[in-house]
């Protein structure tokens, strides 16, 4: 499963910025995740409950922001949000093949203490 191992380097990641930082426990992991990215929350949250225990983030919480898939229009110098890969237009149809965003997979932000 993808998000298994999405969530085993999200959790190093975590406990390595914890432990630089001095902190002895990671509260909060936020994660933003393009909604074209092929993950899916709910598996990365099961994951969490499945990886956490016997690391940092033990008692830690996960937060899953959502990003929207952005496209460029051409025709209209604009951007517009369409969750199919294959978007157009709202405003004048033309298909994009464009996407600036959507794709994200990164931590967001780490709370540690
Ligand atoms: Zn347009």
């Amino acid at each position: 499963m993808h998000e298994i191992s999405i969530m085993e380097s999200t959790l190093e990641l975590a406990s390595t910025q914890a432990r630089n930082a001095g902190a002895a426990r990671v509260c909060v992991i936020t994660l933003r995740i393009g909604t074209l990215s092929g993950v899916v929350p709910e598996a990365l949250k099961f994951a969490f409950q499945a990886l956490a225990p016997g690391t940092l983030a033990e008692t830690g919480e996960l937060r899953i922001e959502s990003v929207p898939a952005r496209f460029w229009c051409a025709a209209c110098q604009a951007e517009f949000q369409s969750e199919n890969l294959l978007a157009a237009c709202p405003k004048c149809q033309t298909a994009s093949r464009e996407l600036r965003g959507g794709r994200e997979l990164e931590l967001a932000s780490l709370e540690v203490e």
